[in-house]
């Protein structure tokens, strides 16, 4: 498809109009469209933890709809299916596995806190798990030295977003290894890691 041909297709699934949960009553539509929210330019955190999807009407214009993603902690999120197409995201799966494959480490970080708590302003609420050095440097110094990456995946059973092949798995390890040893750690509440710097 094209990508005219797309964004018609799209707006079409859109304009079907109001439903509460499209993995119901609309699986085929649930399923094309989480397939095209792994463009998405925040893909994979856009995707993460998305049980479900849902149309409504636009909160700031009556006359149209909106997809709205259903995460399992009950969060809603919105989400354009043009920001799909026209800014597509193209180390998004690399970036899928190799945060994939860490989740183990950063949820020992986790288990290993005396207390959640900010390190910068002492908030307990919404705590999350930083990067002081940001992941993307340390994929970049990971990758540099690599002569193979990786570029074809496999799909996460629940949450539909790309991880390691088996065939990979030496390389999936070597990262792991690399993260293990490389890595810094911090807690941030939400607010704290939103308004960090990204560079
Ligand atoms: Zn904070």
């Amino acid at each position: 498809m094209n990508k005219k041909a797309k964004i018609k297709h799209f707006k079409e699934i859109l304009n079907k109009g109001l439903c509460k949960s499209l993995i119901k009553e609309r699986k085929q539509d649930y399923y094309e469209l989480i397939e095209l929210f792994k463009n998405h330019p925040d893909y994979p955190d856009k995707l993460h933890n998305v049980i479900d999807i849902k149309i409504e009407k636009n909160p700031r214009n009556k006359k149209y709809f909106t997809f709205y993603l259903i995460k399992n902690d009950k969060n809603i999120d919105s989400i354009s299916y043009l920001n799909c197409i026209n800014k597509p995201n193209l180390n998004k799966n690399i970036n899928s596995a190799l945060r994939d494959c860490i989740n183990t480490q950063i949820s020992d970080f986790r288990k290993s806190l005396k207390e959640e708590k900010c390190v910068l302003c002492n908030n307990t609420k919404d705590i999350q798990i930083d990067h002081i050095v940001l992941f993307r440097y340390l994929v970049d110094d990971f990758l540099t030295n690599k002569t193979y990456i990786p570029n074809s995946f496999d799909d996460h059973p629940i949450y539909h977003y790309a991880i390691f092949k088996q065939k990979d798995k030496q390389f999936a390890d070597e990262w792991c290894e690399y993260h293990l040893h490389n890595a810094k750690l911090r807690s941030l509440c939400k607010k704290c890691n939103l308004t960090r710097s990204k560079v």
